[in-house]
């Protein structure tokens, strides 16, 4: 392609829209167009690339055997409630586009497409004879994202591949499982990535397995934790640990204080002359179910744990039966105006104990009229502890399980795993943090989309049974990014080999100069036949512009047709390094072919 003939615009300043580093130079450099809030055009260069890491992703799941199909965008309302998804994906979570159409069908918009799936699959998966079947495809999602954000890494519409399997068995399950968890690897290696796979959450189903693949960029809106043996890493929704030993109490007799302004666990602790470990906080949640009921939860945690929202949402949804629901709708920390609209009195917020009467809450039908009390591992062994007394400007001190406060029937895990933490596996490795990118999330379904669409095959013995199912999702468009954002400098950005739009470029300093010109028609005809994809500037500007654009654009390779023609030779200057060879005209294309293929290893 000759620039001078492209749709070729940079921009010297960094737009003012975007805030990272690769959200800002995909935009200077005229790989993508801000259209809408989350919506972005890929103009040429880009689908140059998206192209590349898709073929990469499509030869990964070749080689394992799943096949490429590709599934309406379009999705029957029908097929989501089926699965009992519709009223989560369009309302709770709000995240899934939906429409009606003019004859008043409900329609949504795929943001994913297990429920796409499952139904081919019921109606055309008989027996087990047809079991494994591994489909995928790649193609536009859309999600109603609440924040869109950082160009391509959170839009409204992006590239996926996502693909499903069906077996029969666990065994089978987790033997695709464990090919797609060597494919990504293979897909991120090869596009260039710095990557880590990390133990994910799977929701409620649970026992099902889960890993992400991070990319590990500064930017990145996932927490890892890992440790340096190399034997543990999870994101943080998930990441499991052991919590700092408990300090004795300092109370042994259990009374009431007066603690004036100490609504927060450090004020207490000051005040008291305490450590956090001795204190049993209790903190309130609203959770919404999806058979409308709204229920107040309150967890009582160690006073220097955290709860994790995820693993609290994970066991809220196990005990949805219990409020006649699958589901839940909203899980949030309930602000003064949801207070507003379930409670009969004013709640001792900063002050409540384990037991805060169930009196506060002004019970109906759609508001359950008790607190739902669990209480985290971490504040179950403590004795003699520090907690509220219910009555604002008051703490008891002392207190005890069983004797001044009913310990709550039902224990959880929901504290948060953080730095510094020692890890489960080996007391002695602390867990590190790091920051990282999402590309992609392999996951064990197990028959939950089955069984709820009744998606079944007949057995060797000639029983229904439903499918065992796993799902798999690489974000193209986003991972595309990410490679910006691991690998930029000053100059612009630093595509690998294996992505770039094009290998190389031909600059041509001086158009007016018939040799210069010459020669790199030449090469540029040569090079784009034997394979090395080269783009030509031929554009009427100065040398010094030229250099700059090819450096921000980051092809690998920049040709220079300088001076070095009086020897004979071309200027080849490295991306990455900067660093120049003169190379004789008629080796360039066999040195270059050879860089590239030892680039792409
Ligand atoms: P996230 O936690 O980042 O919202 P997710 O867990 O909802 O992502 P999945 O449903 O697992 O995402 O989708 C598979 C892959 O699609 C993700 O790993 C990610 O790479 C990509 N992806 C998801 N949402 C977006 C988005 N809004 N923009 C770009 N890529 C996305
Ligand atoms: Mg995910």
């Amino acid at each position: 392609m000759r620039l001078s003939q492209m749709l070729f615009v940079t921009l010297r300043e960094d737009p003012a829209e975007a805030e990272i580093p690769s959200h800002k130079l995909l935009l200077r450099a005229g790989y993508i167009r801000r259209i809408g809030s989350g919506i972005y055009a890929y103009l040429p260069l880009m689908w140059r690339v998206l192209k590349k890491v898709s073929q990469i992703v499509r030869e990964e799941m070749d080689a394992t055997g799943a096949q490429e199909c590709l599934l309406p965008q379009l999705q029957p309302a029908d097929l989501w409630r089926e699965s009992g998804r519709w009223d989560t994906y369009t309302q709770a979570e709000g995240i899934m586009f939906s429409l009606t159409d003019r004859r008043d069908t409900e329609l949504g918009l795929g943001p994913t497409h297990e429920e796409v799936i499952t139904t081919i699959a019921k109606d055309m998966i008989r027996s087990y004879r047809q079991l494994p079947l591994h489909l995928y495809q790649i193609q536009t999602k859309f999600r109603d994202e609440i924040r869109p954000r950082f160009g391509l890494m959170r839009g409204r519409e992006f590239i996926m591949k996502d693909g499903y399997s069906f077996h029969t068995s666990e065994e089978s399950l987790k033997k695709t499982y464990q090919d797609m968890d060597r494919a990504y690897s293979n897909m991120l290696r090869r596009s260039g990535l710095e990557f880590r796979a990390v133990d994910a959450d799977s929701g409620a189903i649970g026992g099902s397995g889960s890993q992400e693949f991070m990319v590990l960029a500064e930017a990145g809106e996932d927490e890892v934790l890992y440790t340096d043996d190399g034997q543990y890493a999870a994101n943080v929704e998930k990441a499991v640990s052991m919590p700092a030993d408990a300090e004795n109490s300092s109370f042994a007799t259990f009374e009431k204080r007066e603690t004036p302004g100490t609504d927060t666990i450090d004020k207490l602790c000051k005040f008291l002359k305490c450590s956090s470990t001795q204190v049993v906080k209790n903190v309130l949640y609203q959770a919404v179910y999806d058979s409308g009921i709204t229920v107040l939860v309150l967890v009582s945690i160690r006073g220097d744990q955290d709860v994790n929202q995820v693993k609290l949402l994970n066991e809220l949804t196990k005990l949805a039966p219990n409020y006649q629901a699958k589901t839940i709708l909203f899980l949030t920390v309930p602000d003064a105006e949801a207070q507003r609209k379930w409670t009969a009195k004013s709640l001792p917020l900063g002050y409540m104990a384990p037991d805060v009467a169930d009196d506060y809450i002004a019970g109906s039908k759609e508001v359950n009229s008790k607190f739902l009390r669990l209480v985290d591992r971490t504040a179950v062994d403590l004795t003699n502890f520090v907690t509220g007394s219910n009555e604002s400007g008051y703490h008891v001190v002392g207190a005890n399980w069983n004797k001044e406060f009913p310990l709550p029937a039902t224990v959880v895990g929901v504290r948060t795993a953080k730095k510094g933490d020692r890890a489960m596996h080996n007391p002695e490795q602390t867990l590190q943090s790091a920051r990282g990118i999402e590309v992609g999330h392999i996951f064990q379904l197990g028959t939950k989309y089955s069984e709820a669409m009744g998606a079944t095959y007949t057995n060797e013995q000639g029983e229904e049974m439903p499918f065992i199912m796993g799902c798999y999702g690489v974000g193209v468009s986003r991972l595309a990014q990410s490679a910006v954002e691991q690998s930029y400098d000053k100059d612009g950005i630093i595509w690998p080999v294996a992505i770039a739009p094009y290998h190389a470029i031909i600059s041509i300093p001086n158009i007016s100069d018939a040799q210069q010109v010459e020669v790199a028609e030449k090469l540029y005809a040569q090079l784009n036949q034997s394979g090395v994809e080269t783009l030509l500037d031929d554009r009427d500007e100065r040398a010094g512009v030229k250099f700059k654009d090819a450096d921000l654009i980051g092809i690998p390779y920049r040709i220079v047709t300088g001076r070095s023609l009086k020897t004979g030779k071309v200027e080849i200057v490295e991306r990455a390094t900067h660093k120049s060879h003169e190379i004789l005209i008629e080796e360039v294309n066999a040195t270059l072919k050879q860089w590239i293929e030892a680039a792409l290893k």
